[in-house]
């Protein structure tokens, strides 16, 4: 690899992150080139027939609510690159055993409406402020909120403090059950107890970006959003080397700046930074099966039919012992499960009549044991007949997610655990977070804020601090 010029920019790791500062370091005019260890680009937005021919199943990522309200990519002619995306009619439903489900609707009213009369004027009165104030809540929220002045300080602060307390607070407000399962089930994404600071704030954020942009998939899968990130950096004179895995940095040409799309412990290695992140800790992994089936899932509750996402977790208490598990290093019993079905808004993902559901729960960092029957046991609660139209099933536990990806530490598929001060400062504490010891070299994955997802904030805020220490 080596070579006698100097590049700008040299990227280690084409997922979201390392390809949108990428995009974003060419077209400030650097040269720009990426290492990737896979075959492909992409990362955790990837696409590939899992199970039969035919079938185009998302390995990783596949709802996008971030994707879809992402600052950095809305400042990216990504359209032009083929990435389009597809709505089902809900962003998301939330089944109960007694087969109705609450719901998460473009709509506020038609959301709050699914909660029952008792909750739904506490909920409108809970997002009013905040619907149609997506730009800047995002802008505001999704960095390190020291890091520059408010967009909308009266947003930002009133936002700040509603969604300030846990989830367990928040849940609180509601006097139903199914509104107080709901809320837990978008609070889950943190993967951290419910009691933990961010998981109300979190909760919040995915319910706006539900009623303000939707929770759409990419059109074709999440293939698609790497794909137009990579042309987009291709047609800005970057290029792309896959199948190299970056072990030591002076393998790599010289170059101004290096930029890792990576977890730190990967960083301190291979830059030699030492002990840097001694004591950076991995989180729960999860037990994820993509399903080929032959119709669509026979869900009891007619809304969850025509949703993207679908949660599956009846009860606040049952969504937090199944994280307390998970994050305690016990097996799953009942798992909280998300799911995803991709062919209700995009029908071009499995043959003629056929459907592909994504289905995960969580288990413990590098977990060997085999939740099939519990995460079927689950489907089965709110769509029975549902194994009598499985096809074929791939299945993926902590194991294969980090031989795919070097960057889920034990399966961790956040990059890192929200635990103690680190739920907040990722990847250490420090004023800049995607700047390291070495000044030529830089962070940008999950590891750093605004944390996990495919919206490429890492990337961008990571591109903004190279710019910074260049032009010094
Ligand atoms: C099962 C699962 C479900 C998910 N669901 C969703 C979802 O529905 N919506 C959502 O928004 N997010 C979801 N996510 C999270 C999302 O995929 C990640 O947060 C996101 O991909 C992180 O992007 P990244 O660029 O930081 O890292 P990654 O996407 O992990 O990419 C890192 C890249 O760096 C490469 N790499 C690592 N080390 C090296 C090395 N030494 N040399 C060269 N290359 C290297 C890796 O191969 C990889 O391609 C999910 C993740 C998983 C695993």
């Amino acid at each position: 690899m080596s070579r006698a010029h100097v590049v700008d920019a040299i990227i280690v790791g084409a997922g979201p992150n390392g390809l949108t500062a990428a995009v974003e370091l060419a077209r400030a005019g650097l040269s720009v080139e990426v290492y990737e260890a896979a075959d492909g680009i992409g990362g955790g937005a990837r696409t590939e027939e899992l199970t039969l021919p035919g079938f185009r199943h998302d390995p990783c990522s596949a709802a996008h609510p971030f994707g879809i309200g992402s600052p950095a990519f809305d400042a990216m002619p990504l359209a032009d690159h083929g990435l389009k995306w597809l709505h089902a009619p809900l962003p998301m439903a939330h089944p109960f055993d007694d087969g109705t489900a609450a719901v998460l609707a473009r709509s506020v009213g038609e959301t709050a409406a699914s909660f029952g009369a008792r909750d739904a004027g506490t909920y409108r009165r809970l997002i009013a402020p905040f619907t149609g104030h997506w730009n800047a809540i995002a802008t505001d929220f999704l960095r390190p909120q020291w890091l520059g002045l408010p967009r909308d300080p009266y947003r930002f602060v009133r936002f700040g403090l509603t969604g300030l307390p846990p989830a367990a607070l928040l849940a609180r407000l509601f006097r139903d059950p199914k509104a107080r399962g709901w809320l837990a089930g978008l609070a889950a994404h943190a993967i951290a107890p419910l009691t933990a600071p961010t998981t109300g704030a979190l909760a919040l954020m995915f319910a706006l970006a539900g009623h303000d942009r939707g929770w759409p998939v990419a059109r074709g899968g999440s293939q698609a959003i790497s794909d137009a990130l990579g042309s987009y950096l291709r047609q800005l004179g970057g290029t792309i080397h896959t199948g190299v895995t970056v072990r030591k940095l002076d393998e790599l040409p010289p170059a101004r700046a290096y930029v890792f799309d990576t977890s730190p412990t990967a960083l301190a290695r291979i830059a030699g930074l030492g002990d840097a992140y001694r004591g950076y800790r991995y989180g729960p992994s999860a037990f994820k099966i993509d399903y080929a089936l032959d119709g669509p899932v026979p869900w009891t509750a007619p809304d969850v039919r025509r949703a993207g996402t679908v949660h599956i977790g009846p009860s606040y208490g049952e969504i937090g012992d199944a994280l307390n598990r998970a994050i305690g290093g016990r097996a799953p019993r009942t798992p909280f499960l998300i799911t995803v079905q991709p062919t209700v808004a995009d029908p071009s993902r499995a043959p003629q009549g056929k459907h592909i559901l994504w289905a995960y729960g969580h288990v413990p960092n590098g977990w060997e044991g085999d939740a099939t029957e519990a995460v079927e046991r689950q489907i089965e609660r709110f769509a029975p007949g549902f194994r009598d139209l499985v096809l074929a099933r791939a299945v993926s536990g902590p194991a294969q997610f980090a031989a795919r990806n070097a960057n889920y530490v034990g399966g961790d598929i956040a990059c890192g655990a929200f635990v103690g001060l680190q739920a907040a400062f990722r990847p250490k504490l420090k004023v800049v977070p995607y700047t390291t010891s070495r000044p030529d070299v830089f962070i940008c994955s999950a590891a750093t804020p605004p944390g996990p997802g495919v919206h490429g904030m890492s990337g961008h805020h990571a591109a903004r601090s190279v710019l910074r220490s260049l032009a010094r």
